[in-house]
């Protein structure tokens, strides 16, 4: 087989067999194909598209390019939740101790925040001695005394798509559905999870600009789990405003700990408790109105809070500081965003507001920079909210003494208008 015929054939529109797909995909991986002609054949794949079927077979290629994780042992328990990014998404941290408070199996592989968008891993090293490498038999056994593990993603999980990634990071092939399915779903299917929950987020701050392209994602990705042997669901929710009221590392642990004791906003609330529901109706084969049901009672008897402890405590995490409330690292200064005009938020450009973010330390632009744990942004007032001249509409947390640039651009994310805005739609679409 050569490479230069499989380019042919997909420039010419036709579908690729599966044999020329994993030809490609090895290749690839043993750098018996350069990234010239995988560039080319990438963007072949941009203008042409794959067939479903061809997306299935890439993601198995991809997923088999290195180590999966087993997780037989949990049975139809195991289940592992995947959002495409969002500002303020802490659902993760909210979720996993309520699903396994419920009786759930929640062994799941996180990544590292980059760019506007925060992540999981680096939200739970701001726990004071939280460690998020720890040894696969340990892993196993904590998952299964507990029912919870977190962990960032070992080094050879799905190389394929580290190398492409990268390539298409720089090749402008990005944004094509059939790669951004394969790619998400080659990293969740080798990570063992027997049923995976996909939060599809839509909006400013995410990768997907409207519900219509979100769905499309979604469908293909429920097809290519379901192919592949995995029971598949999905959650098309909006990402046209950050999610609750917190952004950045420490500042978005103490807001899900304030969800799991009952508290925090109705957005951040009703999100995390539809999510938990839908993982929990699949891993545990309830229908959804027990499953809420179980899901409210596990936050009002404190079991999630409890099962949050447990697990956090398991990882490491300092007891005493965690007793007494200073587990979580705090900002040197803090800055307020005022208006400067009587109205109703009637616009926040999400996107923005995680640069903001990572302006106050913390975010990262390029995957070796070191982030101040303490930093983010609280957020006062939100799309739909009316508000006076003088107004805080946020409080930047952050070690940095100059911070007009971070306030300036803060208020440039926001959108004024005078006559009354609605409060947006928080799940557009449940799929699966
Ligand atoms: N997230 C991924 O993991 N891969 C993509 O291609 C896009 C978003």
């Amino acid at each position: 087989m050569r490479i230069y015929d499989v380019i042919t054939k997909k420039k010419n529109g036709l579908s690729l067999t599966k044999e020329e797909i994993e030809f490609f995909i090895n290749g690839y991986v043993d750098g018996s194909i350069p990234d010239y002609q995988i560039s080319s054949l990438l963007m072949a794949i941009c203008f042409k598209g794959m067939t479903d079927e061809e997306t299935v077979f890439l993601t198995d290629a991809m997923m088999r390019s290195g180590e999966t994780l087993d997780l037989s042992l949990f049975g139809d328990k195991s289940v592992d939740k995947h959002s495409t990014g969002g500002v303020g998404d802490k659902t993760t941290l909210i979720i996993a101790p309520i699903v396994a408070a419920i009786g759930g199996k929640v062994a799941k592989m996180s990544g590292r925040g980059l760019g506007h968008t925060g992540g999981t891993i680096d939200k739970l090293e701001s726990i004071s001695g939280f460690s998020t490498s720890i040894e696969a038999d340990a892993f196993f056994k904590q998952v299964e005394r507990i029912g919870v593990a977190v962990v960032g993603q070992t080094a050879n999980l799905v190389p394929a798509d580290k190398k492409l990634y990268a390539l298409r990071d720089v090749t402008a092939t990005v944004d094509s559905i059939p790669l951004i399915a394969s790619s998400i779903m080659s990293k969740k299917l080798a990570s063992g999870a027997a049923s995976i929950l996909l939060d599809v987020k839509v909006g400013s701050g995410a990768f997907m600009k409207s519900v219509e392209e979100a769905k499309k994602l979604a469908e293909l990705m429920i097809f290519i789990g379901k192919k592949l042997g995995r029971n598949v669901s999905a959650m098309i929710t909006n990402m046209d405003v950050p999610l609750g009221r917190y952004v950045g590392n420490s500042l978005e642990v103490y807001e899900a700990v304030t969800v799991l004791e009952g508290g925090g906003d109705d957005d951040i609330k009703n999100i995390t408790r539809e999510l938990a529901a839908k993982m929990v109706s699949l891993a545990c084969g309830y229908e959804i109105e027990k499953a809420r049901a179980l899901v409210d009672e596990t936050i009002r008897s404190g079991a999630a809070l409890n099962k949050f402890k447990e697990w956090v405590i398991a990882q490491g995490a300092d007891k005493d500081k965690l007793d007494s409330g200073t587990y979580l690292p705090i900002a040197k200064n803090k800055v307020s965003v005022l208006a400067n005009a009587d109205g109703y938020i009637s616009k926040m450009d999400t996107e923005k507001i995680g640069i903001c973010a990572c302006m106050t330390g913390a975010g990262r632009e390029s995957k070796n920079d070191v982030i101040d744990l303490s930093a983010g942004i609280e957020i006062l007032a939100k799309t739909g909210d009316y508000v006076k001249a003088g107004d805080v509409l946020a409080i930047i947390h952050t070690a940095k003494e100059k911070t007009d640039a971070i306030v300036d651009t803060y208020l440039s994310a926001l959108e004024f208008s005078s006559e009354k805005v609605e409060y947006p739609t928080l799940i557009y679409d449940v799929l699966g």
